[in-house]
């Protein structure tokens, strides 16, 4: 077995556990395996190992690694994304967890209708307001683009990614995590953009069982899976 098919499982075991100790199903998480800076092989060897959907922070080095791998994988955009690179992303990538201004949903939602492609989005938030962070920081900033997304026809929210502070404390980061799950109900609630609204992306290598006790459905992680990157 490779050392990544055997990281994938460990990680697939850590995640069913956290699942159960949350009364929750392990499917009910999905595992996106952050793959950005690693090689094509490193993707078709866990692609080999059963793994299915991969999150990328950078468009072309993504476009480049989806050609060399080929038909298959289910492609995230995880990082931020500039207004001027949004017609590369439509049609190639399945989910982009990094939608936070309302410029770069318009551009998307543009190319988008161009190919007439649907996009699954998720709002990324910025709620500790980290200066060097992208993300929406408050709940004003949240309905904004929501409003904003119902005019985008090509564009579907389907929910909210979060990076917390990864300096913060267990008890910060889980405080964090329940916070945005809040968030989430409170969106479905007060602003009812549609059933589909129900994903949270939050949790990574060093925080993901903590994520799964606080609710989340979409786990992005890298370095537990391929090793520290090249
Ligand atoms: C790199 C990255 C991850 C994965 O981080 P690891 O600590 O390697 O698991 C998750 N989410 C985002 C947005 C990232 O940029």
């Amino acid at each position: 077995m490779s050392a990544i098919a055997a990281n994938l499982a460990t990680v697939r075991q850590r995640i069913a556990d956290a699942a159960r100790r949350a009364g929750r199903r392990a499917q009910d998480v999905t595992l996106v395996a952050v793959s950005k800076t690693q090689p094509g092989a490193a993707v078709r060897d866990a692609i080999a190992a059963g793994q299915r959907d991969f999150g990328e922070n950078r468009v072309q080095e993504a476009l480049a690694k989806m050609d060399a791998v080929g038909p298959g994988p289910v492609w995230h955009l995880i990082g931020h994304l500039q207004t001027n690179k949004a017609r590369l992303v439509p049609g190639r990538f399945a989910l982009v967890q990094s939608l936070d201004s309302d410029k770069l949903a318009v551009a998307l939602d543009s190319r988008a209708r161009e190919l007439a492609v649907a996009l699954p989005v998720l709002l990324q938030l910025n709620w500790s307001g980290e200066a060097t962070k992208a993300g929406l920081r408050d709940w004003d900033a949240v309905a904004a683009l929501l409003e904003r997304l119902a005019g985008c026809a090509a564009l579907r929210p389907v929910g909210l990614m979060t990076i917390p502070d990864p300096a913060a404390t267990e008890a910060a980061t889980r405080a964090h995590f329940a916070q945005v799950r809040g968030l989430l109900e409170r969106i479905r609630r007060e602003i009812a953009p549609g059933p589909d609204f129900r994903e949270l992306s939050m949790g990574m290598s060093h925080d993901f069982e903590w994520a799964i006790e606080e609710g989340a459905t979409l786990v992005r992680i890298g370095t537990a899976i391929f090793g520290s990157r090249p």
